[in-house]
């Protein structure tokens, strides 16, 4: 299978092919085609197997396909469990949006509130954030997410491990309205928050689990 095979804008095409990756990995091809059919998603396959590309792709795409269905942004929120990964995914996101309308902003803890306040203020289209530091802006109303379209929780079972269960509560309850799509990514589907969390905030997800014993 190739790249070439999803369907996927020429845009985000040629960020791939500026990549460099001859094909997409297990992960990515099992998850993007589900993904890009509007599904809710659970998915596992171990730390380096390319989940970052198998959530961006299909979040970028629906973006550009449907440019004008929601008039209020932020349109896509990705949550991770620490700064540093999401650093990480931020600079794979800027890869793609680089060039294009779609504004992104990194809303870490530990970094200054008031800054953070005025950036959300500018109605950005992706958010990559921590929970905590996220939730702390929700709670006190600094934006919203009403019109939230995919909401895509990395390393869940990190994010549970961490204590987060709270804040990714109150995520999905200010984000609660029908249309929005769900993607949880994980290392292990082997954990029992993280089946309990799915439950509660996935709708009828298909599972993909690469590299599992059973
Ligand atoms: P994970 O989130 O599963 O731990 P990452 O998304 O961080 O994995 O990807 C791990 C590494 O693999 C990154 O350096 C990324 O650029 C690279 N990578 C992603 N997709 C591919 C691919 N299709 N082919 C080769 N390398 C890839
Ligand atoms: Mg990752």
């Amino acid at each position: 299978m190739l790249f070439e095979d999803f369907g996927l804008d020429k845009r985000l095409m040629s960020t791939v092919e500026h990549l460099g990756f001859a094909e997409p990995t297990e992960i990515q091809q099992q998850a993007i085609p589900v993904a890009m059919t509007g599904q809710d998603l659970i998915a596992s396959s171990k730390t380096g197997s390319g989940k970052t590309l198998a959530f961006i792709l299909p979040a970028m795409q629906r973006l550009i396909k449907n440019r004008a269905l929601s008039k209020r942004d932020p349109r896509v929120l990705i949550l991770t469990p620490t700064r540093e990964l999401a650093k990480q995914v931020f600079g794979q996101l800027r890869l793609f949006t680089g060039g294009t309308q779609f504004k992104s902003v990194l809303i870490l803890g530990g970094e200054n509130f008031n800054d953070q306040v005025k950036v959300l203020e500018k109605d950005p289209h992706f958010i990559v954030a921590t929970p905590g530091r996220l939730a702390d802006h929700l709670t006190k109303g600094h934006f919203y997410l009403n019109g939230l379209e995919l909401l895509i929780l990395d390393e869940a079972d990190r994010m549970l491990d961490l204590g987060f269960a709270k804040e990714l509560s109150l995520i999905n309850n200010k984000a609660d309205h029908r249309k929005r799509q769900t993607l949880m990514f994980s290392a292990t589907l082997d954990h029992a928050q993280v089946n309990e969390f799915a439950m509660q905030l996935l709708n009828k997800p298909k599972r993909i689990a690469i590299g599992a014993a059973h």
